[in-house]
């Protein structure tokens, strides 16, 4: 394994202090004064995050409302070109975002990368599918021919979008990105860590032409900032741990204001025995350490079949002591630290504990000052038993557990053994066998011969989390019509639904029952039907 490290602030990066004050000018912050935000890669001083006031946050919601019905106004075309445009301006500064990711949170540049390349491919795919999805549709009526009935969609109003700091470009984009298409204005809070990332799209947005006030921040912590702005908002697009998931979604019930969740998950990789072990090795390296780990559609826990045990186990360790770990911006590292000294102690304290309870370390386990203050080295265990936090709660961090398996029913019902269900891999050589044991796993998405990527990148198809994972669903047409609110206009020609004169209530009955009846073949025609 590995390394480099130097010191490294904001002017290191070539931004000089002008640049810095117009990026925290994007927030509507500093009323409640500063909050001092540390680069990961050196744990020191990166600069100061002006924080909103609840009068701010209480502004920026007024004026996303008041630019939200002009902006709903325009055309769906119109509001298409601003997101291509947006898009466009994100490639070409791609490597700008690229060191604001780095800088915010340490991870590897790759890692950031997938993080743009998924705005772009979500922003593509809703400029192509929006203005369809959100056309009005014609449904059969009541009465055929008699009646007519179309489904309208209509911007919800205001979106909050509350995001968690491991994806900052990716979760303070990808959704606002439909929800603004849809018609919508957003205000987005970000994680105090990465609202750098969220300014700086801001700035592109307003060069794309997006009308001023349709995209707001605002900046601070979630108890806080985050309840005030749920408090105010017409649904809540939120991202982060279950925990706080499960604070978000009790105060938008009480308000009784829609919500999707995507929350944490432990997730498992299944090793058949019929899998190539060199190939299930490199797809277990990228599965479990992307990112650091701190990934929400990472694996976590590693099922390998009795037979392949072993080698797998081999080859794995080898791939892991190749990695190699980055302290500063730019290409050429694997995996990064961690995002500070409290999600360190996490990390590290889910191991320790696990370990004298009785688990081996096959890699890592440590943390590694030397390399960098918040470097934990990617580690894998075995031995881990139920009962150890490492085998039932999130991580979230470069760490998994690799179990032995007897063979495909006993991974599953190891793999469906936890509260979460957000994504699952399966790894082998029968692809139709593998699609088969997908629909048994009791998770939102599931990759076969992949970890993640083939999942997220799909953004056609619906990504969301079972169980303690979430609620509702981003991509695919839910991903679009989440952020609206449905409306049947029905109309009714020639006669109503009541008994015209003349007709008794119980002939006006048989007729109806006989209409029903003729209805009948229109819908499922079963064996044996009359
Ligand atoms: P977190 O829940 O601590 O914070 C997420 C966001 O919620 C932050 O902006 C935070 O300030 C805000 N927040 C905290 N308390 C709040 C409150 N009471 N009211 C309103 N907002 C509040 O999560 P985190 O540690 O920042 O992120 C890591 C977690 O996010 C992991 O569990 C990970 O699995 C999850 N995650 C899930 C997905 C997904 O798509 N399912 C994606 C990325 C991360």
């Amino acid at each position: 394994m590995t390394s480099t490290r130097t010191a490294l602030t904001l002017q290191d990066m070539g931004w000089t202090a002008a640049t810095a004050a117009e990026l925290t000018d994007q927030f509507n912050g500093g009323e409640a004064g500063y909050r001092e935000v540390k680069a990961p890669f050196t744990n020191s001083y990166l600069y100061a995050l002006p924080l909103s006031s609840d009068h701010a946050v209480d502004e920026a919601v007024a004026r996303a409302r008041s630019s939200q019905l002009r902006w709903a106004a325009t055309k769906i075309t119109e509001r298409i070109d601003v997101m291509l445009r947006f898009h466009d301006l994100l490639l070409r500064h791609r490597e700008d975002v690229l060191d604001i990711i780095q800088f915010e949170t340490g991870k590897a540049r790759r890692d950031a990368l997938e993080e743009l390349l998924d705005v772009c491919v979500v922003t593509q795919y809703y400029a192509r599918t929006a203005k369809r999805l959100l056309a009005d549709r014609a449904h059969r009526g009541a009465i055929p021919v008699l009646t007519s009935v179309r489904e309208v969609h209509h911007p919800i109003g205001v979106v909050g979008v509350i995001a968690p700091w491991n994806y900052p470009l990716s979760l303070a984009l990808s959704d606002a990105v439909p929800a603004m298409l849809a018609g919508n204005a957003v205000v987005v809070k970000p994680d105090v860590q990465t609202s750098l990332t969220a300014g700086w799209c801001r700035r592109l947005l307003r060069e794309a032409g997006l009308p001023a006030n349709v995209y707001q921040l605002v900046t601070g912590d979630g108890p806080t900032v985050g309840a005030r702005l749920i408090d105010q908002v017409d649904h809540v697009m939120f991202t982060g741990s279950s925990a706080t998931g499960r604070i978000v979604a009790a105060r938008c019930g009480e308000r009784l204001i829609s919500a999707t969740m995507e929350l944490g998950g432990k997730n498992a990789l299944i090793v058949r025995a019929d899998a190539h072990v060199g190939r299930a090795a490199r797809i277990a390296e990228r599965a479990v350490f992307a990112n650091s780990g701190q990934l929400c559609i990472a694996m976590e826990r590693i099922y390998v079949d009795r037979k392949l045990f072993e080698p797998f186990v081999e080859q794995l360790r080898n791939r892991v002591a190749a990695l190699k770990i980055g302290t500063r911006p730019g290409w050429g590292s694997d995996l990064g630290p961690l995002i500070n000294d409290t999600h360190l102690d996490r990390v590290s304290g889910q191991v320790e504990q696990a370990l004298a309870a009785g688990a081996t370390v096959v890699s890592g386990g440590q943390r590694r000052p030397e390399i960098g203050p918040l470097v934990y080295l990617p580690t894998l265990l075995t031995d881990v038993t139920v009962g150890m936090d490492l085998c039932g709660q999130e991580t979230f961090g470069p760490v998994a557990s690799i179990y032995v398996t007897s063979d495909d029913d006993h991974a599953i019902q190891l793999a469906n053994d936890t509260e979460y269900g957000l994504n699952a891999s399966i790894v082998t050589a029968d692809v139709g066998r593998g699609k088969a044991l997908a629909r048994r796993l009791n998770s939102g998405s599931v990759n076969i011969n992949d970890g993640y990527a083939a999942a997220w990148g799909s953004v056609a198809a619906p990504l969301g989390g079972r169980g303690a994972s979430g609620l509702g669903a981003r991509h695919g047409v839910a991903g679009l019509l989440n952020y609206t609110e449905s409306q049947t206009i029905a109309t009714q020609r020639i006669w109503g639904f009541s008994a015209p004169a003349g007709i008794s209530d119980r002939r006006w009955a048989d007729l109806l029952a006989r209409s029903v009846r003729i209805m009948r073949p229109l819908g499922h025609r079963s064996k044996g039907a009359s």
